[in-house]
Order: structure tokens, then C-alpha cells, then sequence
């Protein structure tokens, strides 16, 4: 056991400045996320200032929910002292170099040895085989998910105990200078690089650069496993005398390949090594899956693995399934299927988020044993049990032998099985209704049957969303704002078709000031799924003002009559908020100027309204002809809202620009911002479309492939007239999913299996056809409808609309599945 490490040398190994120390507390958990505290006693919170957001707004929270030692940059001593008088609290430079240099020290400790991966792809994949692949005779530690940021890494790094034999750490960066950090972090002894690509090239000069940098954490290994194929990296190990452990398809090296050949779902290397040809099957196909076996491989021949031994271990390598997907489920159920992996780090981070979902009747987890932990098993189950315990899961289904065994520790409430075909056998659904349930489990388990059994009936018709993409998306925005500036984002028309309550959800957790809807049930409909950000209805009924207090809406007012309407609704008690809309040249809703004298004499004589905000559209913000009208639009608002200002007597949050906006007039931030389309992947101006990520992707299934002769036709009216033999495909979505019936005859096209295939005749009701001649299809694949390779922007062309139209016109029939890496 490594003894435990005191708040003395913590101050020490940081050099940081002891402003109070006010207990003894032993540093066992390190916090950086507010959101993520389970357990109070032993935690440090490192407040660290990041690009969208800074941690010491949060002290305050956690001191009332109990945590008593901080890592702070910002504040002044006597304040600290005095609002944290049983904290003991430490000061530093920086935040996020103390937690890094904590973590460097940490791993000091152990003289196990440590792969250091990089690359720009594969890295998480190579990381779980290699971890797969030793577990026969190591105890493995390892970055849980991806996490191989500046961040991610100390945090992956404070895992390892005195029980790992073997540690494995993904590290990624995006700009110079990173990665000489994350080198002192992991302090690897061995490296992967594992290939280079265009990723993340933006923030560096030249290919080059991102090469030399990246080899910086490499720096002592004893050998650095790569493919000497890719020249520039080839010639910069070279150059940096790196020692190197090569393998090639086209020159000389350690392992040089000379056939790969695909024998059905395997592919069969053979390579020299030694002097000696061997020969291998790799479990897979895809070139992606070879080059990262190959790595793996590369490293057991440096161990000295017998190459039957290889063998063996290749032919148990298990899919990494990198998404965790969720998705509605029977009997109003929720499903989080997370079949990553399963391990105590995973199961921490897939149990935070089941604690971030929306509440339903109860949190369930179905967990299976846990794999490859590095802990005695008695100690990993009372791990598991207290992490149940402290995340607030109120039901456990346990399936596996071994944490059977040890079902006396778990104090929720449980029920144990041996297998997953016993728990298969024993289910009904009628024990599950309206709750949130976590499926966690190891690939051996096979717990997609449990996600089978779980699904609802659908026809084959989804809506993908990909939640990374829109968190990249909205710090994209975030990353144009001034510190000051409020973020409002549009959740109206289910959330641009996305799906209202999860991507409120997730707005919510990333702490965005403000959501907006169009209609009061919209409104109601995300209160009842547990959002508690300010909501505005843009467009409230009279008969809805009732809701819009029970629900602590706040509604946008934007005529005369509806705020006598909203006055005399709210006579007498309480307070209100209203956002007043001025109409500055959209002519849509809102007030002009000649409305004033009235509006306030009105306000005046209802104290019990308050205005929150003023705000106005603009007409053209996307395109750059309209420029000098969105300006005077502008500027009009500013004159406007002054008034209103003045008038009232009290500020209020000012707000005009909506995405298009934002990228064009960031000099017109004022206090907040509207972001919509832009959060949904469109870029409404054009002009950065390439720094935002696809959101969605509508996917359907091929139902049926036929041949028709030249002269046949195709679908209703006859319209699709077959020019020559051709093949056909029917494939199920049609107008009422949403898919636009002007996608009809070849106006539209499909992706399958990566071709573009046109529609031939009429769009139907539930279904179309298309023309796939040439194309080897059958039933049962899949159609993309629209996604990143056939983009809103590109389709919304091909009929004379906007990308709006087509998001939102994905009717609610289409099962939507929410999924993040
Ligand atoms: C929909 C809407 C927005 C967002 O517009 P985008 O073009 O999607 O960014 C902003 N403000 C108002 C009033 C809206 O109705």
C-alpha cells in the first residue's frame, strides 16, 4: 500500500501557499468537476479556470456539501478564510499545473511499467486491446474512456495503486506546449504512436510541428512502437534518436509485413521477425482494426509473448464498443447503454451520468462483473457497492458469478443472478417502469440481448444525435463570447427536431443561462423532465398563463393586449419575469416605439411584472447582403432598449443576436445571445460551417431489393419510369418521417454503403425506393437519409428550403438515439 498522502506534502509537491490549514484530512479524491463529487471526506477540489468556465464559482457549493480542502488560483486570503472557516485551503499559480504536478509525483511512486499512447487515431482502441491483451498475467490501470486531455490525464494517472502491475494512458493535444506536460504526467516507459492524420492540424504550423510535438512524450522511453510507413513521422523519430521498435508494409523493420490477405471475417498477416516469417489471423477486416492489432502485436513480440500465445489472446479480442448510446425504452423506461467496457472507471463515469439524467420513478443499474480492475476482488466489490451507494442507485440487477459472491456488501436493493440467459429467462417486463436505467457490462456478457429485451418496437427509422458534436458545437459558440455575455440557447420544435428534454438535459449540465421554446407545453414538458435553467415561451397563449406560473415559465411579451392579458392574470401576488420583444424591422412580433408611452404607463401600474429582459430579431443576420440592415437593426435596438432601461429604472439583459449573428456582429454580444441552428451543426452564415460537427444523422433500413426491366415503372403515378434493367430499393421512411416528398424522382439521393443513390418515383407515405443498380445491396441494410456525408445543407438545396425545414420536420414517430464516445 502507498501510504496516504497528506495536505503538507500535497502543499509541498504543487508549491503552493498554505493559506489555512483547518484539518488533517488525508488527499484521496481528487475533484475538478462540481458536478461530479460523490464523496466529501479525503476530497481535494482543484478550482480550475477553463475556457468556458471556472471552478472557484463553485467553492461555495461544495463547502455546504461538505468538502474541506481546496486548491485555489483567484481570492484573496483573509476573504477565503473568512467564507471557508473549516476549509483548509491552498493557494497556487495555477490550478491545473498543481493538479498535473500531484499526479506526476503520484506516478513516481510506482516502478511499473507504462505505455504512453498518441496518434491521431486508435488511440482509445488500441488502449483498451493492449490492456486486453496483457490482462492474462497483469494487472492493468488505464485512462477511463478518452480521457487524454490536459486534464483527462492527471485525472487517469491518480488511479493507479500499489496493486497495477502495468499501467496504459492515452494523451492527446491540440496545441504546442501540451504535450511536455502530459510527458511529466505519465512518465511512460514504453510509447504507441499510432498513426498521423489530419486532426486537431489547426493548431499547429505545419504536419511537422504536430509530429515533433506529439514525439515529445516519448521522450526516455525505452522502445516507441509505430508504423515506419508514415514518412514523416519515420524521419522525425529518426531525427530525435528515439529508440524505436518498427513495423512496415514497405521497408525494412522489426516486424516487416509482407502479405495481408483477407480470409471472411479474418485478415492473415504474414510478416518477418527476427529473420524468422511468421504468420497470424487477426479477428477482423477493416484496416482501421489491422493497423491498431499491429501495434499490439508489435508490443507482445517486444515482451517476448510465444506466438501462439499471441494467437490465442488475438482470437479473445473483443470489439471495443466505443458509443454509449440512450435511448427510450419499454413502460416509459430510459436506457443507457454503456457496453464500453467495464471497469471502475468506466462505471464511475457511466453512474455520474446516470446521475445527471432527468429523474424518473427510480435509478437502476444492471451491472455484470467487473473485468481486469487491478483490485482483490472483496475490495473492488465494496469499491462498486460504495460508488452504488454514494451515486444514489436504488435498484441494483447484479449478473456474473463473481459479484454474486459478494452480494452481502451491497447495501441497495438487489437481486443477483449467475448469467445473462438466467436474468433473460427470469424477465418480465412489468418490473420495470418509468425509470432510468444504466446497463453496464462487460463484452463477455453480452448484454445487448438485455438492450433487445429493453427496446421498444420501432420501425427501422432513427434519428442519431450525436451529444459530443453538440457540446462541441456549443463551446464553439461559448469560445466567441465575452466572459460577461449570457448564453440563451432555442429548444423550441423539439429542440430543432433533436430531442427537447436530452439536449435540455445536457444544456443544463454544461450551466447555459437560459433555455427558450416556442409554446408553454414545451415549457411544461422540460420542467417535468427536471430542467430547472430559466425557461421563456416565445409565444404564450392567455389561456397558458396559469401553466407559466405553476411552471416558473417566463414569457415573451410582445403586444399590448397580452401584457393587459398577462397583468391582470398576475394581479396581487408574487413576482414575475417578462422579456419584452421590440420589433426592429423583423415585423414578425414585438413592440415599436410608438408603443412605449402605453406599454409603461402599464408596467408602472403592475409592480408585480419585472422586466428580466429587452430583446429583438434580426431579419438577415445569415447573409452578408442584408449587413447594413442588420446593422441599423442594431442600432435600433440599442436606442430602443436604453429607453427601456431608463424608463424602467433598472437594467435589464439585452439581447439580439441569434447564430448567424454571433459570427457575424460579435461586437454586438450586448448581455446575452439566442444560439439555435448553430448548436443543431449548421453554420447559417456558411462561413464556418467547417468548425462545427454534424449533430444528426437520419438512418433508416432497406425493407426489400427487386429488379425491374426497362419501361417498368416505379411507385405511385407511375412517376419513376426505369430507362434501362435496373435494381431497386425500397427503403422505409417517407413523408410522414419527415422525408420531403419534393426528394421525389432523383431529386433526391440516399447514402448506402457510402454511394449516393438516387430516389426513383414518388416519395410514399412510410417508405420510397431507390435506384441502387451496380450497388451491392440487400434487405436489412442501412439508408442514410441525411448525416456528415450527405449534409441538411446540401439536401435543403436540392429542394429550395433551409436546413430548419428538414431538422425539424423529422416527425416524432422517428425514434430518436443519443449517443457519445
Ligand atoms: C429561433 C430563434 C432564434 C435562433 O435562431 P437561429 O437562426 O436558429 O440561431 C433566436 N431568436 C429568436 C427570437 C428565435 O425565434
Amino acid at each position: 500500500m502507498t501510504p496516504m498522502l497528506t495536505f503538507k506534502e500535497l502543499a509541498s509537491i504543487v508549491h503552493g501557499q498554505v493559506l489555512q490549514q483547518a484539518h488533517n484530512m488525508p488527499v484521496l479524491h481528487l475533484l475538478t468537476d462540481s458536478r461530479k463529487l460523490s464523496q466529501s471526506w479525503g476530497t481535494v477540489f482543484f478550482a480550475i479556470r477553463g475556457k468556458y468556465n471556472n471552478g472557484h464559482k463553485y467553492l461555495a457549493q461544495l463547502y455546504r456539501q461538505g468538502v474541506k480542502t481546496f486548491v485555489v488560483e483567484e481570492g484573496e486570503r483573509e476573504a477565503l478564510v473568512q467564507q471557508y472557516p473549516e476549509a483548509t485551503i491552498l493557494q497556487v499559480s495555477d490550478s491545473l499545473e498543481a493538479l498535473q504536478k500531484l499526479a506526476a509525483w503520484h506516478r513516481a511512486q510506482f516502478s511499473i511499467p507504462v505505455v504512453g499512447i498518441t496518434g491521431s487515431n486508435g488511440k482509445t482502441i488500441v488502449k483498451e486491446w493492449l490492456a486486453q491483451l496483457l490482462s492474462p498475467e497483469e494487472l492493468v490501470v488505464k485512462s477511463p474512456r478518452s480521457y487524454n486531455s490536459q486534464l483527462g490525464v492527471p485525472l487517469s494517472v491518480w488511479q493507479i495503486s500499489a496493486n497495477h502491475t502495468f499501467g496504459v494512458f492515452e494523451a492527446g493535444i491540440s496545441q504546442p506546449g501540451e504535450m511536455e506536460k502530459l510527458h511529466s504526467v505519465v512518465q511512460p516507459t514504453l510509447g504507441i504512436f499510432t498513426n498521423v492524420g489530419t486532426a486537431h492540424d489547426e493548431g499547429f504550423s505545419s504536419r511537422r510541428q504536430k509530429v515533433e510535438e506529439k514525439l515529445k512524450l516519448f521522450v526516455g522511453v525505452e522502445k516507441l512502437f509505430y508504423c515506419s510507413d508514415y514518412d514523416a513521422l519515420h524521419e522525425a523519430v529518426q531525427a530525435q534518436g528515439i529508440k524505436a521498435f518498427t513495423w512496415s508494409r514497405k521497408k525494412e523493420a522489426d516486424v516487416s509485413i509482407t502479405a495481408t490477405t483477407t480470409a471472411g471475417h479474418r485478415t492473415i498477416v504474414v510478416y518477418t521477425y527476427k529473420g524468422e516469417k511468421q504468420r497470424l489471423a487477426l479477428p477482423f477486416t477493416d484496416e482501421a482494426s489491422v493497423e491498431n492489432a499491429l501495434h499490439c502485436l508489435a508490443l507482445l513480440l517486444y515482451r517476448g509473448l510465444p506466438l501462439a500465445e499471441i494467437q490465442d489472446r488475438l482470437d479473445r479480442l473483443q470489439p471495443v464498443a466505443m458509443r454509449l448510446e440512450m435511448k427510450e425504452a419499454i413502460n416509459g423506461c430510459y436506457l443507457i447503454d454503456d457496453t464500453y467496457n467495464n471497469d471502475l472507471g468506466g462505471l464511475a463515469i457511466a453512474l455520474d451520468l446516470l446521475m445527471n439524467q432527468p429523474r424518473r420513478g427510480r435509478r437502476t443499474v444492471i451491472l455484470s462483473d467487473l473485468l481486469e480492475s487491478g483490485l482483490p476482488e472483496e475490495q473492488l466489490y465494496r469499491q462498486v457497492a460504495g460508488l452504488l451507494q454514494t451515486r444514489g442507485v436504488e435498484r441494483l440487477i447484479a449478473i456474473g458469478p463473481t459479484i454474486s459472491k459478494y452480494s452481502s456488501l451491497f447495501a441497495v436493493p438487489a437481486a443477483f443472478c449467475d448469467t445473462t440467459a438466467a436474468f433473460l429467462t427470469q424477465f418480465n417486463a412489468g418490473d420495470f417502469r418509468n425509470e432510468v436505467i444504466l446497463v453496464k457490462g462487460a463484452r463477455v456478457f453480452g448484454f445487448e440481448k438485455i438492450v433487445q429485451a429493453f427496446q421498444q418496437k420501432v420501425h427501422g427509422t432513427v434519428l442519431e444525435v450525436n451529444l459530443d458534436a453538440l457540446v462541441h458545437n456549443l463551446n464553439y459558440y461559448r469560445s466567441k463570447l465575452a466572459p460577461d455575455t449570457k448564453l440563451m440557447v432555442m429548444v423550441k420544435a423539439f429542440a430543432y427536431g433533436s430531442g427537447s428534454f436530452e439536449v435540455a438535459n445536457l444544456l443544463q449540465f454544461h450551466q447555459v443561462d437560459y433555455l427558450a421554446v416556442a409554446y408553454v407545453d414545451e415549457g411544461v414538458m422540460l420542467r417535468e423532465h427536471g430542467i430547472s435553467v430559466p425557461i421563456m415561451v416565445m409565444n404564450p397563449s392567455p389561456d397558458s398563463f396559469g401553466k407559466l406560473q405553476q411552471y416558473s415559465l417566463e414569457p415573451e411579451i410582445y403586444s399590448l393586449e397580452q401584457l393587459q392579458a398577462f397583468v391582470a392574470a398576475t394581479a396581487g401576488e408574487g413576482q414575475y419575469k417578462i422579456h419584452l420583444k421590440l420589433d426592429t424591422g423583423m415585423h414578425r412580433l414585438g413592440f415599436v416605439h410608438e408603443d412605449f408611452e402605453a406599454l409603461f404607463a402599464l408596467l408602472q401600474q403592475a409592480p408585480q411584472v419585472q422586466v428580466a429582459s429587452a430583446f429583438s430579431h434580426l431579419a438577415g443576420a445569415d447573409e452578408a447582403l442584408h449587413n447594413d440592415f442588420s446593422q441599423h437593426q442594431i442600432a435600433t435596438f440599442r436606442t430602443l432598449a436604453a429607453e427601456v432601461e431608463s424608463r424602467l429604472g433598472y437594467a435589464v439583459i439585452k439581447h439580439i443576436l441569434n447564430s448567424a449573428g454571433i459570427v457575424r456582429f460579435p461586437e454586438h454580444q450586448l448581455d446575452m445571445v439566442r444560439l439555435g441552428i448553430g448548436l443543431y451543426g449548421v453554420e447559417a452564415t456558411g462561413a464556418e460551417q467547417e468548425a462545427l460537427r454534424p449533430v444528426s444523422m437520419l438512418k433508416t433500413t432497406v425493407s426489400q431489393v427487386k429488379r425491374i426491366r426497362q419501361g417498368e415503372t416505379v411507385g405511385y403515378s407511375r412517376k419513376g419510369i426505369a430507362d434501362e434493367d435496373k435494381t431497386i430499393a425500397t427503403i422505409a421512411v417517407g413523408y410522414a418521417d419527415g422525408y420531403d416528398r419534393r426528394f421525389s424522382n432523383g431529386v433526391g439521393q440516399v447514402l448506402i454503403k457510402g454511394q449516393r443513390c438516387p430516389l426513383i418515383g414518388n416519395v410514399c407515405m412510410d417508405m420510397c425506393m431507390i435506384d441502387v443498380t451496380g450497388v451491392d445491396v440487400k434487405a436489412g441494410d442501412e439508408a442514410v437519409v441525411f448525416g456528415p456525408q450527405l449534409t441538411l445543407v446540401e439536401l435543403a438545396k436540392r429542394i429550395g428550403t433551409i436546413p430548419y425545414e428538414l431538422l425539424t420536420n423529422v416527425s416524432t414517430r422517428v425514434k430518436r438515439v443519443f449517443f457519445s464516445e
